[in-house]
C-alpha cells in the first residue's frame, strides 16, 4: 500500500488519467489507494447509478454505460466482483431532492448499517444534486468510515481536506444545476415574451407547422365555442351552460394531440372543468398569456406533483392582447371573469341564482357591518337573512337579521314597477330570443347531419376503391360503411324528433302566448312555472345590491335598493319582532290599552278596538285577541287589577278575601259562582273573579258552608238561591 500521498487528495489509478471509459471491460492491474484499508475492502462497494429524467435514460446511454463501468473500477481498487453492489433504482428521477428516490435511501441505509466500505458514482457530486442530501451522505459516510470514489479519485470524508473538496464539489454541482435551469427558463420566457411559446393550443385553435396559431378551420367547432360564450352571457353560470349543452346533446370539438389520430377533430362530452378553463382562457379573447399557473413550491409535498396555482390576471408573466384570432372581445372576457368570481360561494361574492325561495340571497347586505347576509331556511318557505359576523369573528352580536319575505316583497314589487314600462319591448325581445335560440340549435343539427353525410360518402369511397378480391380489407371497409350509415340514420331520427318538439320558427299561437305573458308582468312573476331562480335572475339584472338596516329595538327596517347604473331608492318595511319593546309604536299601544282598560272594556273588546285602530302584536301572530290582551296587561304590570281600589263596588269581595272571611277555599267559592249560588263577575283584563255578598248573603253562605261536607249532594233551595242583587 503506497503511503506517499498525505495531502488528502488521492489520484485515481494511473494518476492524472481518469478511469477507463472507452474500454470499460479492460482489466487494470489492481491498484490500492493509500486511503483504502482492509476494513474497507471487507465491506461492500456500492455503485450508485442515476440518470435524471426518463428522456435522459433513453437518450444518454453513453453516460449510463459509463456509470455501470464503475463496477469494474471497484474491482480494480481491490473489491471482489461479487462484493460490488449496483443500485440503479433511481433511473429517471431528478437529483433535485431525495424525497421520492428509493435508491438513494437504500444507499443511505446500507451505509448506516455499516455494510459499505466504498461508494462509487460517476461524478461524486451527482449522487445528490441537493446540497442537503449530499451533506447528509457525507456525514453518514464520515461516521461509518465509508470512502467515496469517482473518476477523479478516492475521498475519505473523515479527512478535512477531502471533506472540503467534497463540499465544494457539491456546491458547484448545485450551482451548475441552477444555472442550467435558469438558462432554460430564460430561453422559454424570451420566447413567451415574443408570444411564440405554445406547448399546446386549446380547442378551437390549431397550430400550423410554421408555428402560427389560427382558429380551427372546422366551422362546427367554432360554432359550438361561440355558442358556449353566448350561453354563458345568457345563463350566467358554468353549471347552467353545462346542463344546456348536455340537454341538447352538444359536444365540444377539439383536435387529438397524439397517437395515430393526431390532428383530427374529436367530439367530446363537455365537462365542468373544461368549460371553466374555456371561459378563463385569454386566447379566446385574442390574447397571448404566459405564466398563468406557475409552480407553487409551498404546495409541493409527497404525492403532490401538480403543485400549481392559478394567478390573477395582473400577476401573469406575459400578456399580449390582440395578437391572436379571437372568439370574443377583451371586455367580454373580463366580464366573464368577473361573473365567474361573483358565482363563487362566499361572503365576498354574490353567488349564482340558486333554487331557494329567498329572492335576494347573495344580493342582500348588512347595513351595520357591510357583510353579505347569509340566507337560511328554517323550514320550507320560511327563509331568513342573517348576519353571521359575530359568529364568524367571535365578537359580540351587533347585527341582526330579518325575515326574508318582508324584504323580498318590497323589492319584488319595486322590480316589477321598474319593468312595467319596458314590458312590451321585453316581450318582443323574448320572442326574438326564442326564435334565435331555435335557429341556432337547428343550425347545429344541420352541421351534424352534414358531418354524418360526409362520413358515409368517405367510407363508401374507401370501399369502392378497394379491389373486391382483397376480401379481408373489403369486409372491414364494408362494416365501416354500414356503421356510418347506421349513425347517419340514428342522427336523422333524432333530428326529426327535435324538429317535431321545437319547430324552427315560432308558431303564431306561441308568439301570441309569449306576448300576452310578458304584458302581464305581475301574473308572470307569480306564475307556477316561474321558478325562484328565474325571479332571482330578473332581480339580478336590475338590482346590484340591497342594503338592510335592522335595529334590535325597532320593528321598522330600512331597505335601500342599489340599482344597476347607480340609482338608489329607500324603503321602509315592518318586520315581525319577538318582543313588544322592539316595536316602535309600543308606547302608543300601551297608552291606548290603559285608556281602554280604564274605560272598563273587557279584554275581548279591547282586542277588537286595538285591531280596528291598526295595532298589531309582535311576531305577526295575527290580530289581537282577548287572551293576548290579558297577557299583555298582566306582563306589563298594568293589569294587576287587585291594586286598583276602584275595582270593587260596595259589598264586593276578591275571592281570597271572602274565602278567608267564611273559612272556605277559593275553588269552592268559584264552584258556587259557576253553579249560580253566588253573585260574581270577572275583571275585564285578567279575568279575576269578584264575588258580591252583603250581610244577609254572608249569613246564608255560612249556613251553606256548614251543610257542605263530603258526600252531601242536595241542599235546601233557600240555601243555594242568592239574594237578588240591588240595581245600581
Ligand atoms: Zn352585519
Amino acid at each position: 500500500m503506497s503511503n506517499a500521498d498525505d495531502t488528502g487528495m488521492d489520484q485515481a489509478p494511473g494518476s492524472g488519467q481518469p478511469f477507463p471509459e472507452a474500454e470499460p471491460t479492460a482489466r487494470r492491474t489492481p491498484f490500492r489507494s493509500a486511503k483504502i484499508h482492509e476494513r474497507h475492502v471487507e465491506r461492500l462497494a456500492i455503485v450508485y447509478v442515476r440518470q435524471s429524467s426518463p428522456q435522459q435514460v433513453l437518450e444518454h446511454r453513453e453516460s449510463r454505460e459509463r456509470q455501470y463501468a464503475l463496477a469494474d473500477y471497484a474491482a480494480g481498487l481491490g473489491w471482489p466482483h461479487e462484493r460490488v453492489l449496483l443500485i440503479d433504482e433511481d433511473q429517471g428521477h431528478s437529483g433535485k431532492s431525495a424525497a421520492d428516490r428509493a435508491g438513494f435511501h437504500r444507499l443511505l441505509a446500507e451505509v448506516t448499517m455499516d455494510h459499505v466500505g466504498l461508494v462509487l458514482g460517476l461524478e461524486m457530486s451527482r449522487l445528490a444534486r441537493s446540497n442537503k442530501d449530499w451533506h447528509h451522505l457525507l456525514e453518514v459516510c464520515a461516521v461509518f468510515g465509508t470512502l467515496l470514489a469517482d473518476q477523479d479519485g478516492v475521498y475519505d470524508p473523515r479527512d478535512s481536506n477531502d471533506r472540503l473538496l467534497l463540499g465544494l464539489k457539491g456546491t458547484m454541482s448545485e450551482f451548475e444545476l441552477v444555472t442550467m435551469r435558469n438558462r432554460l427558463e430564460r430561453g422559454k420566457l424570451n420566447k413567451a415574451e415574443r408570444g411564440e411559446l405554445f406547448l399546446a393550443v386549446p380547442a378551437g385553435y390549431v397550430k400550423l407547422p410554421g408555428g402560427e396559431v389560427v382558429q380551427d378551420p372546422d366551422e362546427q367547432v367554432r360554432a359550438v365555442l361561440a355558442l358556449v360564450f353566448d350561453k354563458f352571457d345568457e345563463l350566467g353560470s358554468i353549471y347552467a351552460v353545462f346542463h344546456y349543452l348536455i340537454r341538447n346533446g352538444i359536444r365540444l370539438g377539439g383536435r387529438v394531440r397524439g397517437g395515430p389520430q393526431r390532428g383530427q377533430v374529436e367530439w367530446r362530452r363537455p365537462s365542468l372543468p373544461t368549460l371553466w378553463q374555456l371561459l378563463r382562457h385569454p386566447i379566446y379573447a385574442g390574447a397571448y398569456a404566459f405564466g398563468r399557473r406557475p409552480l407553487d413550491p409551498k404546495r409541493r409535498g409527497p404525492g403532490c406533483k401538480a403543485a400549481k396555482r392559478w394567478l390573477p390576471l395582473e400577476e401573469w408573466k406575459v400578456l399580449k392582447r390582440d395578437v391572436l384570432p379571437a372568439y370574443i372581445n377583451w371586455e367580454r372576457y373580463l366580464a366573464n371573469l368577473r361573473r365567474l368570481g361573483q358565482n363563487r360561494l362566499g361572503p365576498e361574492s354574490v353567488g349564482t341564482a340558486r333554487r331557494g325561495t329567498a329572492l335576494l340571497s347573495g344580493l342582500i347586505v348588512c347595513g351595520t357591518c357591510g357583510l353579505r347576509l347569509q340566507t337560511s331556511y328554517r323550514h320550507v318557505g320560511n327563509a331568513f337573512y342573517g348576519c353571521t359576523r359575530h359568529l364568524t369573528r367571535g365578537t359580540e352580536q351587533t347585527c341582526y337579521g330579518v325575515k326574508a319575505s318582508v324584504v323580498d316583497d318590497v323589492v319584488g314589487a319595486q322590480v316589477l314597477r321598474a319593468l312595467e314600462p319596458a314590458a312590451l319591448e321585453l316581450s318582443l325581445q323574448a320572442t326574438q330570443d326564442i326564435q334565435k335560440e331555435r335557429e341556432r340549435l337547428a343550425q347545429h343539427w344541420q352541421q351534424q347531419l352534414q358531418r354524418a353525410q360526409y362520413e358515409v360518402e368517405r367510407t363508401r369511397r374507401q370501399y369502392d376503391a378497394v379491389e373486391p378480391e382483397n376480401r379481408l380489407v373489403a369486409r372491414t371497409l364494408e362494416q365501416r360503411w354500414e356503421e356510418s350509415l347506421r349513425q347517419q340514420q340514428q342522427l336523422q331520427e333524432d333530428h326529426d324528433r327535435f324538429v317535431r318538439e321545437q319547430p324552427p320558427a315560432l308558431t303564431a299561437a306561441e308568439r301570441a302566448r309569449v306576448l300576452s305573458l310578458a304584458a302581464d308582468l305581475p301574473a308572470l312573476w307569480q306564475a307556477p312555472g316561474t321558478t325562484p331562480a328565474d325571479r332571482k335572475e330578473v332581480v339580478r339584472c336590475l338590482v346590484e345590491r340591497v342594503v338592510v338596516q335592522v335595529r334590535p329595538d325597532s320593528n321598522h327596517v330600512g331597505v335601500t335598493i342599489h340599482w344597476h347604473g347607480g340609482l338608489t331608492t329607500e324603503h321602509q318595511v315592518v318586520r315581525p319582532v319577538r318582543r313588544y319593546e322592539q316595536m316602535d309604536d309600543f308606547a302608543a299601544l300601551m297608552s291606548r290599552l290603559e285608556e281602554l282598560r280604564a274605560a272598563g272594556h273587557s279584554a275581548a273588546a279591547i282586542a277588537e278596538k286595538l285591531n280596528e285602530e291598526g295595532f298589531s302584536p309582535p311576531k305577526r301572530c295575527g290580530p289581537f285577541f282577548a287572551e293576548l290582551v290579558r297577557q299583555l296587561l298582566s306582563r306589563r304590570g298594568l293589569a294587576n287589577e287587585k291594586t286598583y281600589a276602584d275595582q270593587l263596588t260596595p259589598q264586593e269581595w276578591w275571592l281570597a278575601d271572602l274565602g278567608r272571611a267564611l273559612g272556605v277555599t277559593v275553588s269552592k267559592l268559584r264552584d258556587w259562582m259557576l253553579r249560580g249560588w253566588l253573585h260574581g263577575r270577572q275583571t275585564p283584563a285578567q279575568g279575576l273573579w269578584i264575588a258580591w255578598a252583603d250581610r244577609d248573603e254572608l249569613k246564608r253562605l255560612r249556613k251553606l258552608k256548614a251543610r257542605s261536607t263530603r258526600g252531601v249532594v242536595s241542599y235546601p233551595e233557600g240555601l243555594t238561591t242568592p239574594k237578588k242583587r240591588p240595581q245600581k
